[in-house]
Protein backbone atom coordinates (compact mmCIF):
# COMPACT_ATOMS: atom_id res chain seq x y z
CA UNK A 1 0.00 0.00 0.00
CA UNK A 2 1.09 3.17 -1.07
CA UNK A 3 1.72 6.55 1.48
CA UNK A 4 -1.35 8.26 0.54
CA UNK A 5 -3.44 4.70 0.47
CA UNK A 6 -2.41 4.65 4.07
CA UNK A 7 -3.53 8.10 4.33
CA UNK A 8 -7.06 7.65 2.58
CA UNK A 9 -7.60 4.73 4.95
CA UNK A 10 -7.12 6.14 8.79
CA UNK A 11 -9.41 8.69 7.51
CA UNK A 12 -11.99 6.18 7.60
CA UNK A 13 -13.28 5.79 4.15
CA UNK A 14 -15.06 1.97 3.25
CA UNK A 15 -13.17 0.78 0.85
CA UNK A 16 -9.42 1.41 -0.57
CA UNK A 17 -9.74 3.20 -4.02
CA UNK A 18 -8.58 1.49 -6.61
CA UNK A 19 -7.14 3.77 -9.97
CA UNK A 20 -9.64 4.17 -12.65
CA UNK A 21 -8.49 3.48 -16.44
CA UNK A 22 -10.56 5.68 -18.59
CA UNK A 23 -12.74 4.05 -20.99
CA UNK A 24 -13.59 5.67 -25.04
CA UNK A 25 -16.50 8.02 -23.74
CA UNK A 26 -14.87 9.69 -21.05
CA UNK A 27 -11.62 10.25 -23.34
CA UNK A 28 -13.80 11.83 -26.08
CA UNK A 29 -14.79 13.79 -23.01
CA UNK A 30 -10.99 14.51 -22.58
CA UNK A 31 -10.97 15.93 -26.23
CA UNK A 32 -14.28 17.88 -26.37
CA UNK A 33 -12.57 20.22 -23.36
CA UNK A 34 -9.13 20.43 -24.92
CA UNK A 35 -10.54 23.42 -27.76
CA UNK A 36 -12.61 25.12 -24.84
CA UNK A 37 -8.92 25.70 -23.48
CA UNK A 38 -7.29 27.84 -25.89
CA UNK A 39 -8.45 31.16 -24.86
CA UNK A 40 -7.20 31.97 -21.24
CA UNK A 41 -9.99 33.34 -19.44
CA UNK A 42 -9.75 36.46 -17.58
CA UNK A 43 -10.60 37.49 -14.46
CA UNK A 44 -11.41 40.69 -12.13
CA UNK A 45 -9.28 41.03 -8.82
CA UNK A 46 -10.93 41.36 -5.29
CA UNK A 47 -9.96 42.24 -1.94
CA UNK A 48 -9.87 39.57 0.61
CA UNK A 49 -12.75 41.23 3.02
CA UNK A 50 -15.33 40.59 -0.34
CA UNK A 51 -14.18 37.11 -1.20
CA UNK A 52 -14.97 35.98 2.22
CA UNK A 53 -18.17 37.77 2.33
CA UNK A 54 -19.61 36.80 -1.26
CA UNK A 55 -19.07 32.70 -0.10
CA UNK A 56 -20.79 33.87 3.29
CA UNK A 57 -23.74 35.08 1.53
CA UNK A 58 -23.89 32.23 -1.01
CA UNK A 59 -23.47 29.64 1.76
CA UNK A 60 -25.72 31.52 4.57
CA UNK A 61 -28.23 31.98 2.05
CA UNK A 62 -28.93 28.11 1.60
CA UNK A 63 -27.35 25.91 4.73
CA UNK A 64 -26.76 26.09 8.67
CA UNK A 65 -23.23 25.29 9.05
CA UNK A 66 -21.60 23.81 11.72
CA UNK A 67 -19.35 24.25 14.24
CA UNK A 68 -15.82 22.54 13.71
CA UNK A 69 -12.70 21.14 16.08
CA UNK A 70 -10.23 23.42 15.28
CA UNK A 71 -6.62 22.98 16.47
CA UNK A 72 -4.31 26.21 17.00
CA UNK A 73 -0.57 26.12 17.89
CA UNK A 74 0.59 28.01 20.19
CA UNK A 75 4.80 29.09 20.95
CA UNK A 76 5.29 30.55 24.19
CA UNK A 77 9.10 31.61 24.34
CA UNK A 78 10.71 27.84 23.75
CA UNK A 79 7.61 25.82 24.19
CA UNK A 80 4.91 25.18 21.22
CA UNK A 81 1.32 23.31 22.46
CA UNK A 82 -1.61 23.08 20.89
CA UNK A 83 -5.35 23.94 22.21
CA UNK A 84 -8.21 22.84 20.17
CA UNK A 85 -11.78 24.19 20.72
CA UNK A 86 -14.83 24.42 18.18
CA UNK A 87 -15.24 27.10 16.03
CA UNK A 88 -17.78 28.34 13.25
CA UNK A 89 -15.67 27.34 9.88
CA UNK A 90 -15.85 31.00 8.83
CA UNK A 91 -13.48 31.52 12.22
CA UNK A 92 -11.29 29.15 10.65
CA UNK A 93 -7.87 31.37 9.61
CA UNK A 94 -7.30 32.13 5.99
CA UNK A 95 -3.92 32.15 4.41
CA UNK A 96 -2.92 33.78 1.38
CA UNK A 97 -0.44 31.87 -0.31
CA UNK A 98 1.68 32.42 -3.47
CA UNK A 99 2.81 30.12 -6.21
CA UNK A 100 -0.71 28.80 -6.77
CA UNK A 101 -3.11 29.46 -9.46
CA UNK A 102 -6.12 31.58 -8.93
CA UNK A 103 -8.26 28.78 -8.27
CA UNK A 104 -6.08 27.50 -5.29
CA UNK A 105 -7.80 26.27 -2.25
CA UNK A 106 -6.62 23.86 0.55
CA UNK A 107 -8.12 23.34 4.09
CA UNK A 108 -5.11 22.29 6.37
CA UNK A 109 -6.14 19.54 8.76
CA UNK A 110 -4.07 17.26 11.17
CA UNK A 111 -5.13 13.74 11.63
CA UNK A 112 -4.46 12.93 15.73
CA UNK A 113 -3.19 9.62 16.79
CA UNK A 114 -5.93 7.37 18.50
CA UNK A 115 -8.87 6.24 16.01
CA UNK A 116 -11.50 8.59 17.57
CA UNK A 117 -15.15 8.02 17.93
CA UNK A 118 -17.89 7.00 15.66
CA UNK A 119 -19.43 10.37 15.74
CA UNK A 120 -16.24 12.54 15.47
CA UNK A 121 -13.10 11.36 13.86
CA UNK A 122 -9.42 12.79 15.31
CA UNK A 123 -9.06 15.17 12.67
CA UNK A 124 -8.84 19.14 13.44
CA UNK A 125 -9.13 22.03 11.01
CA UNK A 126 -6.30 24.47 11.51
CA UNK A 127 -6.60 26.80 8.29
CA UNK A 128 -7.72 27.75 5.02
CA UNK A 129 -5.44 28.58 2.11
CA UNK A 130 -6.59 30.65 -0.74
CA UNK A 131 -3.95 31.83 -3.64
CA UNK A 132 -2.46 35.57 -2.89
CA UNK A 133 -3.84 36.29 -6.33
CA UNK A 134 -7.20 37.13 -4.78
CA UNK A 135 -9.77 36.78 -8.09
CA UNK A 136 -13.10 36.81 -8.60
CA UNK A 137 -12.40 32.79 -8.67
CA UNK A 138 -11.06 32.80 -4.96
CA UNK A 139 -15.18 33.34 -3.25
CA UNK A 140 -15.39 29.85 -5.06
CA UNK A 141 -12.82 28.52 -3.70
CA UNK A 142 -13.36 28.92 -0.01
CA UNK A 143 -16.68 27.98 -0.43
CA UNK A 144 -15.27 24.69 -1.61
CA UNK A 145 -12.84 24.09 1.74
CA UNK A 146 -15.66 25.85 3.72
CA UNK A 147 -17.76 22.35 2.49
CA UNK A 148 -14.84 20.02 3.23
CA UNK A 149 -14.29 21.30 6.46
CA UNK A 150 -18.43 20.56 7.47
CA UNK A 151 -17.69 16.81 6.22
CA UNK A 152 -14.32 15.55 6.73
CA UNK A 153 -14.24 15.35 10.83
CA UNK A 154 -17.35 13.23 10.43
CA UNK A 155 -16.86 9.74 9.77
CA UNK A 156 -19.40 7.96 7.35
CA UNK A 157 -20.75 11.60 6.22
CA UNK A 158 -18.50 10.18 3.17
CA UNK A 159 -18.30 6.65 2.45
CA UNK A 160 -16.32 6.37 -1.01
CA UNK A 161 -13.08 8.19 -0.98
CA UNK A 162 -13.80 8.97 -4.82
CA UNK A 163 -17.25 11.10 -3.35
CA UNK A 164 -14.96 13.62 -1.03
CA UNK A 165 -14.68 16.12 -3.80
CA UNK A 166 -18.50 16.07 -5.11
CA UNK A 167 -20.04 18.92 -2.79
CA UNK A 168 -17.40 20.82 -3.00
CA UNK A 169 -17.79 21.11 -6.55
CA UNK A 170 -21.26 21.15 -7.03
CA UNK A 171 -21.40 23.90 -4.83
CA UNK A 172 -18.94 26.16 -6.35
CA UNK A 173 -21.13 25.50 -9.69
CA UNK A 174 -24.24 26.67 -8.14
CA UNK A 175 -22.23 29.94 -6.52
CA UNK A 176 -20.57 30.70 -9.97
CA UNK A 177 -24.68 29.99 -12.18
CA UNK A 178 -26.25 32.23 -9.20
CA UNK A 179 -23.55 35.00 -9.33
CA UNK A 180 -24.83 38.24 -11.37
CA UNK A 181 -21.56 38.16 -12.92
CA UNK A 182 -22.02 36.26 -16.45
CA UNK A 183 -18.48 35.67 -16.62
CA UNK A 184 -17.72 33.74 -13.74
CA UNK A 185 -19.26 30.10 -14.47
CA UNK A 186 -17.19 29.93 -17.77
CA UNK A 187 -14.30 30.77 -15.78
CA UNK A 188 -15.00 28.46 -13.17
CA UNK A 189 -15.32 26.03 -15.99
CA UNK A 190 -12.35 26.92 -17.56
CA UNK A 191 -10.35 25.53 -14.12
CA UNK A 192 -12.16 22.97 -13.49
CA UNK A 193 -12.63 21.80 -16.49
CA UNK A 194 -9.03 21.86 -17.18
CA UNK A 195 -8.54 19.58 -14.39
CA UNK A 196 -10.74 17.41 -15.18
CA UNK A 197 -9.21 17.31 -19.22
CA UNK A 198 -5.85 16.46 -17.50
CA UNK A 199 -6.72 14.01 -15.24
CA UNK A 200 -8.07 11.98 -18.04
CA UNK A 201 -5.11 12.19 -19.55
CA UNK A 202 -3.04 11.31 -17.19
CA UNK A 203 -5.17 7.91 -16.23
CA UNK A 204 -4.89 7.35 -19.81
CA UNK A 205 -1.39 7.55 -20.05
CA UNK A 206 -0.20 6.48 -16.41
CA UNK A 207 -2.55 3.95 -15.58
CA UNK A 208 -0.47 0.41 -16.00
CA UNK A 209 2.36 2.62 -14.01
CA UNK A 210 4.25 0.84 -11.15
CA UNK A 211 5.70 3.57 -9.65
CA UNK A 212 4.47 4.64 -6.18
CA UNK A 213 4.38 8.51 -6.55
CA UNK A 214 2.58 7.58 -9.78
CA UNK A 215 0.09 6.05 -8.02
CA UNK A 216 -0.75 8.13 -5.22
CA UNK A 217 -1.41 11.36 -8.24
CA UNK A 218 -3.68 8.94 -9.92
CA UNK A 219 -5.64 7.75 -6.89
CA UNK A 220 -6.09 11.49 -5.82
CA UNK A 221 -6.90 12.02 -9.51
CA UNK A 222 -9.68 9.37 -9.66
CA UNK A 223 -11.84 11.04 -6.74
CA UNK A 224 -11.12 14.39 -8.18
CA UNK A 225 -12.57 12.52 -11.77
CA UNK A 226 -15.63 10.74 -10.22
CA UNK A 227 -16.65 13.58 -8.21
CA UNK A 228 -16.04 16.14 -10.77
CA UNK A 229 -18.43 13.98 -13.40
CA UNK A 230 -21.29 13.91 -10.36
CA UNK A 231 -20.88 17.34 -9.48
CA UNK A 232 -21.39 18.21 -13.45
CA UNK A 233 -24.41 15.98 -13.31
CA UNK A 234 -26.01 17.22 -10.31
CA UNK A 235 -25.48 20.85 -11.48
CA UNK A 236 -27.39 19.73 -15.08
CA UNK A 237 -30.35 17.97 -13.07
CA UNK A 238 -30.20 21.67 -11.11
CA UNK A 239 -30.00 24.10 -13.66
CA UNK A 240 -33.05 21.77 -15.88
CA UNK A 241 -34.84 20.96 -12.75
CA UNK A 242 -37.73 23.41 -11.86
CA UNK A 243 -38.23 25.47 -8.38
CA UNK A 244 -39.13 22.07 -6.55
CA UNK A 245 -36.39 19.58 -8.08
CA UNK A 246 -34.09 23.24 -6.93
CA UNK A 247 -34.99 23.39 -3.32
CA UNK A 248 -35.03 19.29 -3.02
CA UNK A 249 -31.66 19.04 -3.91
CA UNK A 250 -30.62 22.05 -1.77
CA UNK A 251 -32.86 20.65 1.01
CA UNK A 252 -30.77 17.06 0.41
CA UNK A 253 -27.48 18.97 1.25
CA UNK A 254 -28.50 20.36 4.21
CA UNK A 255 -29.13 17.01 5.80
CA UNK A 256 -25.87 15.82 4.65
CA UNK A 257 -24.36 18.89 6.20
CA UNK A 258 -26.65 18.60 9.43
CA UNK A 259 -25.02 14.92 9.05
CA UNK A 260 -28.17 13.01 8.58
CA UNK A 261 -27.35 11.67 5.44
CA UNK A 262 -24.40 10.40 3.95
CA UNK A 263 -23.14 12.18 0.35
CA UNK A 264 -24.24 8.60 -0.82
CA UNK A 265 -27.24 8.39 -0.39
CA UNK A 266 -27.47 12.30 -1.50
CA UNK A 267 -26.05 10.69 -4.92
CA UNK A 268 -28.71 7.87 -4.86
CA UNK A 269 -31.56 9.59 -4.02
CA UNK A 270 -30.53 11.26 -7.69
CA UNK A 271 -29.96 8.15 -9.02
CA UNK A 272 -26.26 9.76 -9.90
CA UNK A 273 -23.64 7.06 -10.75
CA UNK A 274 -19.98 7.08 -12.29
CA UNK A 275 -21.47 5.23 -14.94
CA UNK A 276 -24.12 7.33 -15.67
CA UNK A 277 -22.33 10.82 -14.94
CA UNK A 278 -19.89 9.95 -18.13
CA UNK A 279 -22.65 11.87 -20.35
CA UNK A 280 -20.92 14.11 -23.07
CA UNK A 281 -24.20 15.64 -23.56
CA UNK A 282 -23.48 17.54 -19.88
CA UNK A 283 -19.76 18.40 -21.20
CA UNK A 284 -20.98 20.22 -24.57
CA UNK A 285 -23.26 22.41 -22.99
CA UNK A 286 -20.28 23.90 -20.80
CA UNK A 287 -18.06 24.25 -23.26
CA UNK A 288 -20.40 26.39 -25.83
CA UNK A 289 -20.82 28.05 -23.11
CA UNK A 290 -17.73 30.09 -23.79
CA UNK A 291 -18.65 30.46 -28.03
ZN1 LIG B 1 -11.42 19.85 -2.45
Amino acid sequence: MTSYATQIKSRGYDELPIITRPNKELIRIASLIEPFLQDEVKVKTMRKKEVLAESHDFLLKYFRLRDIPYERKINILTFSFEVSRYVHPFDLPVKLVGDSDAFYGCSREVLLFGTGSEVCSNLRYRWIELSKDLTELAPLAYTHEIIHTQLNHIPGSIEDYNNVEFLSIFLELIEAYESPNYNLIHAHDFYRLRELKEIIRELENNYDSSNPKIQDVLLEGTSYLHSTLKAYHLFDIYVNGDIDVRRTIMVGIQRVLSHFMSVEELLAYFNITYENSINEDIFKKHVRRSL
